[in-house]
């Protein structure tokens, strides 16, 4: 019955990047903790159909799913806090609801009506929204909307969200606010206007916050609290400080803190217990106390935007806090790499990790840092265009075909040790195209990666177009760099590695999307163990 399904909204107001997926991801953190099955999904108000065309240089990363959606990278936050998988039905846009509509209406299936905003793309958006709950797989289902309030294409959902809030009933689903309460240093003051206009608004669409969460840089005074939940319509114990963390990992313990669990299950009528953090607050002690550092690089094209490689930067913090060493990133532009001072930028590194990516732009830069790497014995982690340049540097400089490429950056070159996948040839459209999704890879026994997985099958997640050229596996096997992963069914090679160097595995997937917190990703956990003790070897090394 959809009646016993809880569902709680996430708006946001005064400016975007307040961190409502940190804040939602914490919720759910604390109410899963307390025994409730609980599941995120987030609305993006834009009219892509997903974020899979968009360049990282627009939302970041774009996340991966088991089922092969490509999300927001929100969702990446939910599956770290919560170590649940997410799917497609967590991630809607505008474009899909529309989509979708439309494609109803070309089949005619709603009998010669005119289709409008209200109520064919609102009951469209409303049931995206009780999927979740009507699977039978949660008790609470929070929603966070994208966007701030007041904005032009957030105006349906947020619709949909008065309407939702109006059919489910007052204690079946609530709206929690976040906003900013900004410090003016030059008064020496925190500022509440711009919290009151946002929850006016929110009330001029016919919604009420139950909960106001604040993000501030300073603690917010017992009398501004007051002041907030005069103006705002809300209890005083529903005005929840979210002040700025060292790591967005404290969240959910901050949020226990202020209560917001409690006030949250109160207003839903349900019972609240005390939080078992236990597991999680272990990772936080180790995170907080490494015993020793590792300098790790990561090479790609994006390096200057953090949330481009958001993934694989979290996958770090959690095998750094498994190894109980600080991870220290160092970001290297690949379009700044060349032959002549790769070692100037990488030889003082513990391990190098190779980006994904698409395109050519700064690829030879990746290859000329994979060469310097496998001669200087440097651990090594290739992640999916990156194991792909690592095919191609191996091929060039060891088995001598110089000009060997990809089809994807020179559809031309004599020696395609990296090729469109034939499943690829035939398709047009760019859009949910790729081999997206988990899929299943075979390992090869006594390999580094058979050790590191314990397992003989995997599952993991892969998002590209391209593919290691099986008619060159068995010179380069005789080369010395070894397939020790394919897909059972088809043969594709999904790993590489080279058994003389210490450590250098090149993955066609991408392993970061599946570490979290309570399940760090063993191939991370493993490089950075390998980084560790090239960093012994190095030290021991300059001391005889
Ligand atoms: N561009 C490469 C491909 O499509 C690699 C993609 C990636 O790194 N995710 O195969």
């Amino acid at each position: 019955m959809t009646n016993s399904i809880k569902y709680i909204f996430v708006t946001g107001g005064v400016t975007s990047s307040l961190g409502k997926g940190i804040i939602a991801a914490s919720l759910a953190k604390l109410l899963q903790a307390q025994g409730y099955r609980t599941t995120i999904q987030k609305l993006d108000p834009y009219i892509n159909v997903d974020p899979g065309t968009l360049n990282p240089y627009e939302h970041g990363e774009c996340y991966v799913t088991d089922d092969g959606a490509e999300t927001d990278l929100d969702l990446g936050h939910y599956e770290r806090f919560l170590n649940v998988p997410t799917s497609q039905a967590n991630n809607v846009t505008t474009g899909r609801i529309y989509q979708s509509v439309i494609e109803k209406e070309r089949r005619g299936e709603f009998l010669g009506k005119t289709v409008q905003v209200i109520p064919h793309i609102t009951d469209e958006i409303k049931n995206r929204v009780q999927i979740l709950g009507n699977s039978g797989q949660y008790d609470i289902v929070i929603t966070e909307i994208g966007g701030t309030v007041g904005d032009i294409e957030s105006l349906p959902y947020v619709e949909a969200v008065r309407q939702l809030k109006w059919d489910l009933g007052e204690n079946n689903a609530i709206v929690i606010h976040l906003t900013l309460v900004p410090f003016l240093s030059a008064a020496g003051e925190l500022k509440t206007k711009p919290t009151q206009h946002s929850v006016k608004t929110l009330m001029e669409s016919g919604i009420m916050a139950d909960i106001l969460v604040c993000r501030t840089e300073h603690e917010l005074p017992k009398d501004l609290r007051r002041k907030l939940a005069l103006f705002c319509n809300v209890r005083e114990e529903a005005v929840i400080q979210s002040i700025d963390a060292s790591t967005i990992y404290d969240v959910p313990n901050l949020m226990l803190e202020q209560g917001l669990d409690k006030v949250v299950l109160k207003k839903l009528n349900l019972t609240s217990d005390k939080p078992d953090l236990s597991l999680w607050n272990k990772f936080l002690s180790r995170h907080k106390n490494p015993k020793s550092e590792v300098r790790i690089g990561l090479i790609g094209k994006y390096v200057e935007l953090q949330d481009s490689y958001k993934s694989i930067l979290e996958a770090f913090i959690h095998a750094g806090a498994a190894n109980e060493v600080k991870v220290t990133v160092e970001s290297i532009h690949s379009e700044h790499l060349n032959d002549n001072n790769a070692k100037l930028k990488l030889s003082h590194l513990d391990g190098v990790l190779v980006a994904p990516g698409f395109g050519e732009r700064g690829i030879e830069g990746k290859i000329n840092a994979i060469k310097y790497v496998r001669e200087q014995q440097i651990p090594f982690l290739g992640i999916c265009l990156g194991m792909q340049m690592a095919v191609i540097e191996y091929t060039r400089n060891v088995l001598g075909l110089t000009d060997a490429n990809s089809t994807e950056m020179f559809p031309a070159t004599k020696y395609p040790v990296i090729d469109l996948m034939e499943s690829q040839k035939t398709i047009i459209n760019k859009g949910g195209t790729m081999r997206l999704g988990a899929w299943e890879c075979e390992l090869v026994n006594n390999s580094i990666v058979s050790k590191v997985y314990g397992s003989k099958t995997i599952m993991e997640r892969h998002r590209h177009r391209y593919e290691f050229n099986n008619k060159y596996k068995s010179d380069l096997e005789a080369a010395g760099m070894i397939a020790t992963g394919a897909n059972p069914k088809t043969g594709l090679v999904e790993i590489i590695e080279i058994p003389k160097h210490p450590w250098f595995v090149g993955v066609q997937y991408h392993p970061e999307y599946k570490s979290t917190v309570a399940n760090p990703h063993p191939l991370f956990v493993a490089f950075v163990k390998a980084s560790l003790k090239q960093k012994k070897t190095k030290n021991s090394v300059s001391m005889a």
